[in-house]
């Protein structure tokens, strides 16, 4: 954090001053919330969560080098107190960026936060020092936390957003108001939760009903393929520039093929050039977020040429997403085991089947290990039911899938679209699939591992690739 002294601190954030020896003390340090991270300096700010109560943490904090703590109340240690701490931090993540006037970027939408960001993040590093929000730590607390991280050298913060409900996304922008909001799109991602598409599309639409208007420097950057987020135009005043494959769209994609190793290669087209773009990443869905990542760095001055090359070097930031390793053996192991909704599944089946294609050459098979879609609501059987149905159509040679209710759906979907038998089976849970694939894998065969973030079925990517 930008160095600040603990009076300033609590002049911010209308706090009280507690045990606190001297008001000129000053904190520089990260502000974290787990006191394994003090760092000296660090301001730590104290939550009661559901298992642990951080005041209980203080006075460790305190001992690791914080130099205060950010607290609802006395804690026997230099601390701030204040009604609310999510609310503060918030407060004081807002007035740190106003004093720096750091650009913020931020970014929104059902599916593909993470790894867009990350590939915004890896192309704006090109132009100058950029802090970006670590992993998916895009809520009320990791916002502000990751925004504190900016100083005086940050060029841009890059934050994901993210909403589980109406007026969350409205809040985010208050604390680290955007002047560039890119809404990737609207899909059944905890739809159970919304109630409904439209309703997903409200929440999300508050991030470019934030920007500043068009002559003030706001920029909205819409997914000219998804009908939902096209709309959101009508909600802003700020300039609108589209992606996506559609013929109007700013950024675009043309000749479109994933290679042999199921990586996207295109040619990426802008106002002021084209380039060719072959990624490191896997699957299709990276094409609209490399297009999403270019039309970001486009607004913020980067020549197509080069936004080309920073995508084909761009490398996974964040775990469990696409994770392609190849054993000793000759099995590759593709752990997407992060999480799941229904255009992510489809979208890796499609890698996946994109894989297979260089993997029968071999004599290998195609494995896809799925679980269960959280959050779905209604929806839920239907949309289980299609992913079976995608497995056999795109000609995965052996669905496994794991766990209870719907996963009983999945395989009855493909069961209904003509896999019976050994193709498809259905196993109680994640050890008996990995018992079932240890026994059969063999040399060439390629094996996705996918399932909500609830699954937890890295465990078992994990497992085929320590426990050959
Ligand atoms: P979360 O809400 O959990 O933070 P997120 O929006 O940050 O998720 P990612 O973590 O980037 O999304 O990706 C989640 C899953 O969606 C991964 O399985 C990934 O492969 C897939 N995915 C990524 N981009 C897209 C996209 N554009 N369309 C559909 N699926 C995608
Ligand atoms: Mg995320």
């Amino acid at each position: 954090m930008i160095a600040l002294t603990l009076a300033e601190i609590a002049a911010i954030v209308g706090g009280q001053q507690h045990d606190i020896p001297d008001p000129g003390l000053i904190a520089d340090g990260p502000v974290v919330i787990d006191s394994r991270d003090v760092r000296p300096g660090s301001l730590f700010a104290a939550f009661a969560g559901e298992r642990v109560d951080g005041h209980d943490y203080a006075e460790r904090a305190v001992a690791a080098g914080a130099v205060a703590v950010l607290a609802d109340r006395p804690v026997g240690v230099p601390a701030i107190v204040v009604d609310d701490v999510v609310a503060a931090l918030g407060v004081l993540a807002r007035a740190v960026v106003d004093r720096l006037g750091t650009t913020v970027v931020a970014l929104t939408g059902s599916a593909g936060k993470t790894s867009t960001k990350d590939l915004i993040a890896q192309l704006l590093e090109r132009l100058g020092p950029t802090v970006w929000t670590p992993g998916s730590l895009n809520n009320e607390i990791g916002l502000p936390v990751t925004a504190l991280r900016a100083d005086a050298g940050t060029h841009t913060l890059v934050l994901e957003m993210g909403a589980r409900g109406i007026g969350h996304i409205h809040y985010l922008t208050e604390i680290t108001p955007p002047r560039v909001g890119l809404v990737l799109n609207v899909g059944t991602a905890h739809v159970g939760e919304f109630g409904g598409r439209e309703q997903i599309a409200v929440a999300k639409g508050e991030l470019v009903e934030a920007l500043p208007p068009a002559d003030a420097g706001g920029v909205a950057v819409l997914n000219a393929d998804d009908p939902l987020v096209r709309a959101m135009s009508s909600r802003t005043k700020a300039r609108i520039v589209l992606f996506g494959e559609s013929a109007d769209a700013d950024v675009r994609a043309e000749n479109v093929r994933l290679t042999a190793a199921g990586q996207p290669s295109f040619t990426l087209h802008t106002p002021t050039g084209c380039g060719d773009v072959t990624m490191r990443l896997y699957g299709e869905h990276h094409v609209s977020n490399a297009l999403a990542a270019a039309a970001v760095a486009h607004e913020l001055g980067m020549p197509a040429h080069e936004i080309a090359s920073a995508l084909s070097a761009a490398g996974q930031l964040s775990r469990w997403r696409m994770e392609v390793t190849e054993r000793a053996d000759g099995v590759t192991i593709v752990n997407d085991a992060y999480n799941a909704n229904p255009e992510s599944m489809k979208a890796a089946l499609r890698a996946l089947a994109a894989m297979g294609e260089a993997a029968t050459a071999k004599g290998g098979r195609t494995w896809a290990v799925l679980g269960r879609m959280a959050e779905l609501g209604e929806e839920s059987l239907a949309e289980h039911d299609a992913v079976g149905r995608l497995a056999v159509r795109l000609n995965v040679s052996k669905l496994v899938a794991v766990g209870d209710k719907e996963a009983a759906w999945l395989r009855m979907g493909a069961y209904n679209e003509g896999s019976w038998g050994e193709e498809s089976v259905h196993v109680s849970d994640a050890q008996a699939a990995v018992d079932l694939l240890r026994s059969e894998l063999r040399p060439g065969d390629v094996v996705l591992v996918k399932a909500s973030r609830s699954v937890g079925l890295e465990w078992v990517a994990q497992q085929l690739l320590t426990g050959e």
